[in-house]
């Protein structure tokens, strides 16, 4: 069963199209260009693995800043073809390509264990885990990188932010051209409630503070960290005026990874998908509540709960919200992300 997951997965990492895509993504490349090129002092002479390394980009990057050698693998047959000849055109001799799974390399001869100075890869996937490539990154570093060598990114950190109803899809279906179709807006939000939606954010929609769900060290961490349950407690962000209700309708996540001064001395950077900043392929994850939840800053509470009654709810709305978010493996490359929410 795992082998037809891995042959769709890496099939589909066969299509150029989803390359293109990658090296598309200035936020994506300019992270790893800066942390590669910017910190020659880690990179000069250094013994590079670059895990799943697709066209080789991260690779040609090592190269050019001074790598001694560059051992590139790759699970797809069709993209190690191409990266072997890409290294070729572009004059990388200190790079070699090896066809086959980084959990497999053990027989090919150029490849010792502890061996590596730096351990390089692009593995995030939507919401950091999903497609979790992570695990293959962590089997690598146990195996092959030397006592202190360096991981690039080395550490990631997933966020999350409460949203508004301009980060449902109701708005647009509760007037199209006057006309009211927010039973469609209905039906989308319950299902939006099921699955999360790989969709970037408004940061406008944003009405909470954006807070920490989980971090972790990729130097340190283990396969088990993967899955984990975070409690979270979001507040109203102080523009949301008092004088009236705001409700969130669910939780955004996105994720940093950083390329931290531990080994980017002189050029520490991070690569962010945050709803803030600049977008980036990767969007964000939208989970969507069932039911809204009102809110209203801390001293307003009295006020807003009889305005609370006017509009349907008898609850007294809350100026914060607690939100159990746990995130698990499903199967071998997929995740599965639940929460709960409670108004305190
Ligand atoms: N490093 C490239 C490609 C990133 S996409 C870039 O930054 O542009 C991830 C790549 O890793 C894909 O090409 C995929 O086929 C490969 N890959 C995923 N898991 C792998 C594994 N366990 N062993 C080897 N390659 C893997």
């Amino acid at each position: 069963e795992r082998k037809d997951v891995d042959e769709d997965y890496f099939g589909s990492y066969s299509s150029f199209g989803i390359h293109r895509e990658m090296l598309s993504d200035k936020v994506r490349m300019n992270a790893y260009r800066d942390a590669l090129l910017n910190n020659r002092s880690l990179l000069n002479g250094a013994v590079v693995l670059d895990v799943g390394c697709g066209t080789g980009i991260l690779s040609l990057f090592a190269a050019q800043a001074g790598a001694s050698k560059v051992v590139s693998v790759e699970a797809s047959k069709k993209m190690a073809t191409v990266a072997t000849q890409i290294a070729k055109d572009n004059g990388s001799e200190v790079i070699t390509v090896v066809h086959s799974m980084v959990e497999d390399i053990e027989k090919n001869l150029q490849i010792e264990p502890k061996s590596f100075d730096i351990l390089v890869s692009e593995w995030m996937g939507y919401c950091l885990l999903y497609e979790s490539m992570l695990s293959s990154v962590l089997y690598a570093r146990d195996r092959y990188l030397k006592p202190g060598g360096a991981i690039l990114p080395d550490t990631a950190t997933i966020f999350g932010a409460g949203f508004g109803k301009g980060g449902t899809s109701m708005p647009f279906w509760e007037d199209v051209y006057g006309f009211n179709m927010s039973s469609i807006g209905k039906e989308l939000v319950q299902d939006a409630a099921r699955i999360p939606i790989v969709d970037t954010i408004d940061p406008r929609d944003i009405i909470t503070d954006s807070v920490v769900l989980h971090s972790f060290d990729l130097m340190t961490m283990q396969q088990d960290d993967m899955d984990f349950t975070s409690t979270i407690e979001l507040h109203l962000k102080p523009s949301q005026t008092m004088d009236h209700i705001s409700w969130c309708h669910g939780l955004v996540l996105w994720f940093d990874t950083d390329f931290t001064a531990r080994f980017c001395k002189e050029n520490p950077t991070v690569l962010s998908t945050s709803p803030f900043g600049p977008k980036t392929h990767w969007a964000q994850t939208i989970l969507t509540f069932r039911e809204p939840i009102a809110m209203c800053s801390e001293n307003g509470r009295s006020v807003i709960s009889s305005l609370s009654k006017e509009i349907g709810t008898e609850e007294c709305p809350v100026a914060r919200v607690r939100i159990r978010v746990s995130i698990a493996r499903a199967s071998h490359r997929s995740i599965v992300v639940s929460l709960e929410a409670t108004g305190l």
